[in-house]
């Protein structure tokens, strides 16, 4: 074999280990889910409390109970600890002042999802019933150019989804809540799903579905569109959480990491997606304590909801697990992050924070 080709061969195979490009990126949040129970699992003295356990303790011990708080977070998010923890990153726990901070002061859910979507903390976004975003997102920058035009889209399971990522002006797909999916011609699981959702219960009223809707829509559109930027936002660890259910949170948590790993498994399988997609993983706010029984709830007057998480895996991300060094980071970072791991540059009309520089590989 000739030096050259065989230099050739070498340079390829290096590469194709190391230089491997994220292409696609899938961003996902569940709303209000505190890192406590990411990093320590489930909480006993919450699940012990009556006010909070639904009346069956015994449910949540057996399920997601462990004495060692590594098995325990295990039960809990198993996909995380198994395959992210050991495949990607994950960022947040306080116990090794590793911090990851809402940036803006409101701690609640359009702030906290606009700093993540815009990598600004615009302090007049101030109420969940905020207009639409006047600030041009990095879903709405990235479909303004040409790789990635018409290939973004969103699904959220709250309704607000369509004014915090501007639908109107920024043309992406959002569906939200109960919109129909599938156009004038759904397939028949778009059907299925739109019939299922139109019926189903809604104990978080017209503004907001159960998850699973949102999921299984989600995932039918990412079959069939193959979008290259998509958003999933889950809504129930949140619901829940303010309903005092801990049972229904801890298993809300737990089917996000289901769905988490069925996302990650079909992307390793289709050609478009496998070694070419990232995932994104966060929350928008934190949630108080059980100190003062706070932890239902979240919001300026709150102690600690600010306190946030995250995660990342894929083929433009060490594999670095579980991040345990004395940092602070802010939510307004993820955009850039993002913007950088699809090989862009997130630039508009208002300032955008620097990406955080650990998650892109060199
Ligand atoms: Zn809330």
């Amino acid at each position: 074999m000739k030096k050259s080709v065989l230099l050739l061969i070498i340079i390829f195979s290096v590469c194709n280990s190391f230089c491997q490009q994220v292409e696609n990126i899938i961003i996902i949040t569940t709303d209000g889910y505190r890192w406590q129970e990411v990093f320590k699992g489930m909480d006993s003295a919450i699940a012990n409390n009556s006010k909070f356990n639904q009346g069956d303790s015994s449910y949540i011990f057996e399920k997601y109970w462990s004495n060692d708080e590594s098995e325990r977070r295990k039960k809990l998010m198993p996909f995380l600890w198994n395959t992210i923890a050991s495949h990607g990153q994950i960022y947040g726990n306080r116990k090794f002042d590793n911090k990851v901070s809402n940036a803006n002061p409101y701690w609640f859910s359009y702030p906290g999802y606009s700093e993540i979507m815009t990598g600004f903390a615009d302090t007049s976004i101030n109420s969940n019933e905020f207009p639409s975003n006047p600030h041009v997102t990095v879903l709405e920058f990235l479909n303004q150019q040409p790789k990635f035009k018409n290939r973004v889209a969103a699904f959220g399971a709250w309704n607000a989804f369509d004014r915090i990522l501007n639908q109107q002006r920024s043309g992406i797909p959002v569906f939200s809540a109960f919109d129909t999916i599938g156009g004038k011609n759904p397939t028949a699981n778009e059907k299925l799903i739109n019939l299922m959702n139109q019926d189903s219960y809604r104990p978080f009223g017209d503004d907001e579905c159960l998850d699973v809707f949102t999921h299984y829509a989600a995932m039918e559109y990412l079959k069939i569109k193959k979008p290259k930027v998509f958003y999933i936002a889950y809504g129930e660890t949140d619901e829940w959480a303010h309903h005092s259910y801990y049972r229904s949170y801890l298993d809300a948590a737990h089917l996000v990491d289901k769905w988490i790993k069925e996302i990650w498994t079909f992307v390793q399988s289709d050609p478009q997606y496998k070694n070419k997609t990232a995932i994104f993983i966060t929350t928008d706010h934190g949630r108080g304590d059980m100190k003062k029984e706070e932890w239902t709830s979240h919001g300026q007057k709150i102690a600690d909801a600010y306190q946030i998480w995250f995660a990342a895996m894929g083929p433009g991300i060490a594999a670095l697990g579980e991040q345990k060094n004395n940092v602070q980071y802010y939510q307004d970072q993820f955009a850039q992050t993002i913007a950088k791991l699809l090989g862009t540059t997130y630039k508009t009309g208002h300032p955008v924070s620097p990406e955080i520089k650990s998650v892109i590989k060199k």
